[in-house]
């Protein structure tokens, strides 16, 4: 399919594609191992400037299309799907600014957000909720000119990492963003989160313990922080499915690989058995049809388009297929697929992710059929 990308956009993709497998690919072992990323590593990537892409250059950012990001999202993924994630919440915090920040909030954060100076983090779930506003339990209590923070947040991406966060908290007036400064204090790194995969991540709790805040660091109006987390979570999604794509991209070629390694009797397995075929196919199609709505939703978004029930369609689709695709190239290997000597096993236990982080698939089948009955 001719997706008609432009050469600017095929430049990035093919930038980021030799980079993961220079950089990423002889250390994915190492971190599943150890659970952690080197820190060179983590230098080398922030210095791609992934989060930048889509931004602009007024801002520090490349200038460069959505669908830009979406193929880098897609190749880091194909690699090692890991470190989506960090540049995704990057994302988040930097398309808050540019939206909703002050001109005083851009110009202190958002520039160096998009030149890699300084790594963000956007805090909503809670040890009780990830999808409820309604039970958020972090609140902000106004003590003179300044907010004061308390609670728990869980399961947060970049926590320990971070130097801004973007925290939703409960005032009188309803769900507030706040931009934190991790060295304000009271703000402590908590539990480390360890997941069924996303070893080498760094998610986890961010303990709030009477965090001082400036009223100038409240994003957008007291009050219109389920707003903004709704409306910033529209392009994370479509985002996050470039990692479905990249995922059951690479569980394909895993195994098309092994089907034609695999012999049985002297031919293929590939090549003799219908029922491999048959898988192989399935498979193929799944990922054709991800790939294809997945850029169909950028193109839209580069006109300026707005797409929040179409993501919400997209991230069911595409985050199941990731899903069947990864488990039927695992069946294709057979037991090897169960061993770690072979990339599968990896990236099943990866597949399964997408379906419940950035609001589960239940939130949104609800999303896109509330839309279809308003239309
Ligand atoms: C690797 C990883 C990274 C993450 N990074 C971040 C991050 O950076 N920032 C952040 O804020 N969070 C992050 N999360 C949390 C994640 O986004 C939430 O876990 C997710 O949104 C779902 O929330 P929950 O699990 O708390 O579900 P809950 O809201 O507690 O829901 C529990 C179950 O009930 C169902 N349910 C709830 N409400 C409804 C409803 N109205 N209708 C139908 N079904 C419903 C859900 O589908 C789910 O099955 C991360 C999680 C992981 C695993």
């Amino acid at each position: 399919m001719d997706y008609a990308f432009t050469e600017e956009e095929l430049n990035i993709r093919d930038t980021i594609r030799q980079f993961a497998r220079k950089e990423i690919v002889p250390l994915i072992g190492q971190i599943e191992r150890e659970k952690k990323i080197p820190d060179n590593l983590i230098r080398k990537i922030n210095g791609m400037k992934i989060t930048g892409l889509p931004f602009p250059e007024e801002w520090g950012g490349s200038g460069a299309s959505f669908v830009s990001f979406l193929l880098a999202i897609e190749e880091l993924s194909y690699t090692y799907i890991t470190f989506i994630y960090s540049s995704i919440v990057s994302f988040m915090a930097a398309y808050g600014f540019l939206n909703y920040g002050s001109k005083y909030l851009k110009e202190k954060y958002l520039r160096g957000l998009l030149t890699a100076s300084l790594k963000g983090a956007w805090a909503f779930t809670e040890p009780d909720t990830g999808s409820d506003p309604m039970q958020l339990k972090v609140r902000a209590v106004k003590d003179g000119e300044d907010w004061v923070l308390n609670g728990t947040k869980r399961f947060i991406t970049n926590s320990g990492l971070a130097d801004i966060v973007v925290i939703f908290a409960l005032t009188e007036k309803g769900v507030t963003a706040f931009v934190v400064e991790t060295q304000n204090p009271g703000y402590i790194a908590g539990k480390r989160g360890d997941f069924l995969a996303f070893c080498g991540m760094d998610n986890g709790d961010i303990i709030l313990e009477d965090v001082r805040v400036e009223a100038k660091n409240i994003l957008g109006e007291e009050g219109q922080g389920f707003d903004i987390l709704l409306s910033v979570e529209v392009f994370a999604k479509v985002a996050s499915c470039a990692g479905n794509v990249g995922l059951a991209q690479a569980a394909l070629d895993q195994a098309v690989r092994y089907a034609k390694e695999k012999t049985h009797r002297g031919v293929p397995i590939g090549v003799k058995f219908q029922m491999t075929q048959w898988n192989l196919a399935t498979m193929a199609a799944k990922v054709a049809a991800s790939r294809a709505f997945l850029y169909s939703i950028g193109a839209k978004i580069d006109k300026g388009e707005k797409v929040p029930a179409e993501s919400s369609l997209l991230k069911i689709f595409t985050a199941a297929a990731a899903r069947e695709v990864a488990s039927d190239a695992l069946q294709v290997h057979g037991v090897y697929g169960l061993s770690k000597e072979y990339p599968i096993e990896r990236i099943y236990r990866e597949s399964k992710f997408n379906e419940v982080i950035l609001g589960s698939n239940e939130i949104q089948r609800v999303i896109a059929a509330n839309a279809l009955m308003r239309g």
